[in-house]
């Protein structure tokens, strides 16, 4: 099965290599406006090959993504010196205006992945370019905040990452919502199962797990510039869902007709994804202060793509 990518920079070409490491398609496909990079990074994944899986890696133009189930868009431009927030995502819809109409000429019948970060704002500017159904338009949202989120609770309450689970909804990034009222581990409420576990969960222990989910992104961008590895494992993973019809569920971004009262925006909630993308949204049960930070978090990315006209 055929996967494109278009954008070979750090996220693309991570999620290149995640997807031959984690064997997720037959064919990867690395396009790129810099066309020696893409070519580069897809020469040096191919040498991966032998020691994972069987995946033929290569770069080609649009054309080449005919008969692509996914298409990963990472394409983005980078924000320059003094350049408001604002400013930067008119420059990323302009490159998301000359991509998007190129993949679905292309590839008429794939699920769009959108990872170019703001990634909310991004989805709904690529659903609405589209003229796709929203569901065939995902973004990847708050996976990797909701994997933080797992594996930090897990952490300290000493069981599996697995056998947690809790979500982060909205925003991926400042506004986001960490779910801690409905959090269960293995079918017991979270409290519950903290206090029977002899390792109760104080104010304190909430405010750092919050902090390591919340400034997880700023931390790595200080350390070494950018994120990609994990957000390229995360869209492997998610690839994999769609390629194989999986129906798990994750905290993927898409268009929304109504999230606490605010009507037509983008975000994340836990939801069901398949073969032809998401199959359903799920509203996970929230006390009065996460429904109002979520409200919060959708009237900002509201605010941002009606800035932008999308
Ligand atoms: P990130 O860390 O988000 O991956 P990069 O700058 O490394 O950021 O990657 C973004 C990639 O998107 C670059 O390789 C750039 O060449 C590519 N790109 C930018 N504009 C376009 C476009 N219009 N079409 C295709 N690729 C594009």
């Amino acid at each position: 099965m055929k996967v494109g990518i278009v954008g070979s920079g750090f996220v693309g070409s991570a999620t290149a290599y995640a997807l031959v490491l984690q064997g997720v398609a037959r064919e990867v496909v690395l396009v790129g406006l810099d066309r020696k990079l893409a070519q580069a990074h897809a020469e040096d994944i191919l040498h991966a090959t032998p020691f994972a899986h069987p995946v033929w890696v290569r770069s080609g133009w649009y054309e080449d993504l005919e008969g692509a189930r996914v298409v990963i868009v990472a394409a983005g431009v980078a924000q320059r010196p003094g350049e408001t927030r604002l400013r930067l995502l008119d420059r990323n819809a302009q490159v998301f205006a000359d991509v998007v109409p190129k993949i679905l000429k292309a590839a008429p019948e794939a699920v769009l992945l959108i990872a170019t970060n703001p990634v909310d704002v991004m989805t709904q500017v690529a659903y609405r370019l589209s003229g796709l159904p929203p569901e065939r338009v995902v973004g990847s949202g708050t996976i990797l905040d909701t994997a933080r989120f797992r594996a930090l609770l897990a952490q300290h309450l000493l069981v599996a990452p697995r056998s947690v689970h809790a979500f982060v909804v909205g925003e991926h990034g400042d506004s986001e919502v960490l779910v801690w009222s409905s959090a269960q581990v293995g079918g017991v409420d979270l409290e519950a199962f903290a206090q029977a576990r002899g390792r109760a969960l104080t104010p304190d222990d909430r405010l750092r797990i919050d902090e390591g989910v919340r400034r997880a992104a700023y931390r790595i961008i200080e350390g070494k510039g950018a994120t990609y590895y994990g957000i390229g494992a995360g869209l492997a993973r998610l690839t994999r869902a769609i390629l194989t019809d999986e129906k798990g569920v994750f905290t993927v971004s898409l268009f929304t007709p109504e999230v606490e009262g605010v009507e037509e925006v983008a975000l994340s909630l836990p939801r069901i994804l398949g073969a032809r993308g998401v199959e359903a949204t799920l509203y996970p049960r929230l006390n009065e202060e996460e429904r109002q930070a979520l409200r919060r978090s959708a009237e900002i990315l509201k605010g941002a793509a009606s800035a932008l006209g999308f």
